[in-house]
């Protein structure tokens, strides 16, 4: 959600913070604006709208000469999404030396601290409760950018990643971090700062991750400071609030570029759909011992006995994850026998739930940053769980602050609507279904064919994809139609939560998903001639009640399109359009048969001419709450 960009070295920043905050489009903004410090001094653009009208805009502006800079992308949550409400927000210091400031995040404060500088004088140009920052950074300043935003951050409660510059300081950049992610890249004679790793790695690998209350001042410029031809050195110092000094590693990116490009694929869905059989051989990679008859997650290995003893799961997620949850939830307790609840984590956090001794408590976020489940496993793990990640982004925030974890190991996830991060998640939370279940109930024999046919999965998913054109045909067939349902059982039932979603994020049809039999309570009044009803109906236990579901939608004129097991050609004497899946084991089906509803959804989009990449209103990750 929203972004930063911040460069100080020896290079123009302008170019630099522009190909940054391209790097970060995906993760959805509504306005964009960058700084430049000049010799003339602050020069500042900013637009509503893509990062290429701001660019334009930055074309026609006149000598945006410079080396240090800030850029942001702008998710609004005070104020509309306007040209004064976009960053960077700038303010006046007593000495007449203009700050600016890009924030991502949210002052919970800033009505007071409003209150406060204005009748201190100062006079606001938006409704943003970043500008109220960057005016108390002006108040306090008193010569020492980096003293003056540990002083206003002292006053500050909320959540931020914050980056700014001063004109009395012409080579310093100054950020810090609470609660939202930021990153610092290390290049020769320059840093670039980030709110994600997405607009580093073309520069450098080397970085250092922000713990939560931590400023960094980053220095580069001519030794001599006064401007030519000298030495050119940098330095920074990391410190807290309180202006006690920390040390911080510099640490290795892991991921490279051509995996945040599109590589020929038309969009990052496009791409990430199709990196699917590959996202699941890496998160397998080495977690499967067929010899020994288990599970290898090392990640958890100092806490076995403690996973092993537990009483209770609690597994809280947002969106997609959410629904990877759901199917936790039924893995848990269906294959390793232990109760197992899935909660939405935004609830979770503020309905002072009770929390048993034994409890794990697993958060489920592909950023790592999502500020509802990172809150939820503070919450859980204060009370006394074991706090269990299951997360996409290596060093991480819910990733650092768990007791252990398991990463999905599936690549960066570009894409807004997640693909290959549910994979990941379903996977991870299968493998610790199993790591459990053998140390508790099950036999070898159902762990070893367990791990054979997870084993199968990634060729299995490559046989999926070989539909991806006929399911953008039958998609052609009923995206004219505006309202859609996505029923399931059992396993399936989360599956088709997911099918729903992805379809109304990118193409925006209104549709719902929900258990197959829920339907009679209500939806069924919906139902008329060619409404589209997506079942996810792979043979299993529920088969024949679901049959009976897909008869009663036929009964009034609805359009059945069915996800079934391959070789099922019954299904296709009631469904007007089936997808196959190969047929595997109930608790691994979500994993192949969310794949169809994938494609649909993405086929939907782009049938209905929308932006996939870029669906309005939706940012990658939810760093707000
Ligand atoms: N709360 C700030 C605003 O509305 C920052 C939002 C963001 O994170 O982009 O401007």
């Amino acid at each position: 959600m929203c972004g930063i960009v911040a460069y100080v070295g020896n290079r123009q920043a302008t170019p630099l913070l522009l190909e940054g905050l391209k790097r970060l489009e995906y993760r959805g903004y509504d306005s964009a604006g960058l700084a430049v410090m000049t010799p003339d001094g602050l020069k500042i653009a900013r637009s509503v709208g893509r990062v290429s009208v701001l660019e334009t805009m930055v074309e026609n502006m006149d000598a945006a000469d410079g080396t240090l800079g800030l850029a942001h992308t702008r998710w609004a949550t005070h104020g509309a999404p306007t040209e004064y409400n976009a960053h960077p927000h700038t303010g006046m210091t007593r000495s007449g030396h203009r700050v600016a400031v890009v924030h991502n995040g949210t002052i919970e404060n800033y009505a007071t601290l409003k209150k406060y500088l204005t009748e201190k004088g100062q006079v606001f140009d938006s409704e943003t409760d970043t500008e109220v920052l960057a005016k108390l950074i002006c108040e306090l300043y008193q010569g020492d950018l980096e003293k003056a935003v540990q002083a206003a951050l002292r006053e500050v409660n909320g959540t931020y990643g914050i980056a700014a510059i001063c004109e009395n300081e012409p080579h310093t950049l100054v950020c810090a971090r609470k609660g939202a992610p930021l990153i610092i890249g290390v290049a020769d004679k320059s840093y670039v700062v980030a709110s994600d790793a997405a607009a580093i790695i073309s520069h450098t690998s080397q970085v250092i991750s922000l713990d939560d209350h931590q400023v960094a001042k980053l220095c580069a410029g001519p030794e001599d400071r006064l401007g030519d031809g000298g030495p050119w050195s940098v330095q920074f110092k990391t410190t807290t609030i309180d202006n006690i000094p920390v040390t911080q590693e510099v640490t290795r990116l892991d991921f490279e570029l051509e995996q945040i490009e599109l590589s020929g694929f038309k969009h990052f869905m496009h791409k990430e759909i199709f990196e699917q059989p590959d996202a699941l051989r890496n998160c397998l990679r080495g977690r499967l011992d067929h010899r020994d008859c288990r599970v290898v997650l090392g990640g958890l290995s100092r806490y076995s006995r403690e996973l092993v003893r537990a009483k209770r799961f609690i597994l809280t997620a947002q969106g997609t994850a959410y629904h990877a949850g759901l199917i936790g939830e039924y893995l848990l307790e269906d294959l390793a026998k232990i109760p197992a609840r899935c909660e939405y984590a935004s609830e979770f956090r503020y309905r002072n739930p009770i929390i048993e001794p034994d409890t794990v408590a697993i958060a489920i976020s592909q950023s790592g940053e999502t500020a509802d489940p990172l809150a939820a496993l503070r919450e859980a793990r204060d009370r006394g769980a074991l706090a269990i990640g299951a997360v996409n982004a290596v060093g991480s925030t819910i990733a650092r602050e768990t007791d252990a974890g398991v990463y999905l190991h599936v690549g960066p996830e570009i894409g807004v609507a997640s693909t290959k991060a549910f994979l990941g998640q379903v996977t991870v939370l299968t493998l610790i279904t199993l790591y459990i279940g053998k140390r508790r109930f099950l036999s070898d024999e159902v762990v070893r064919t367990y791990l054979r046919e997870l084993e199968r999965l990634p060729n299995y998913a490559e046989r999926v994809l070989e539909q991806f054109d006929s399911i953008g045909k039958a998609t052609e067939r009923c995206v004219d139609r505006d309202n859609w349902l996505f029923l399931g059982r059992g396993y399936n039932y989360p599956t088709a939560l997911e099918g729903a979603l992805k379809l109304k994020e990118i193409s925006y049809i209104h549709a719902e998903g929900m258990p197959a039999a829920e339907m009679k309570h209500g939806p069924i009044a919906l139902i008329d001639k060619g409404m589209p009803v997506v079942f996810v109906a792979p043979q299993g236990s529920q088969y024949d009640k679901v049959m009976i579901n897909i008869e009663e939608i036929r009964a009034r004129g609805g359009r059945v399109l069915a996800v079934a097991t391959e070789g099922d050609q019954a299904i296709s004497n009631y469904a007007d359009e089936v997808f196959y899946i190969p047929s595997v084991p109930e608790p691994l089906q979500p994993i192949l048969s969310v794949i169809p509803l994938q494609i649909l959804a993405y086929h939907a989009a782009l049938l209905r001419g929308h932006d996939v990449d870029k669906p309005r209103n939706l940012a990658k990750s939810v760093t707000v709450e």
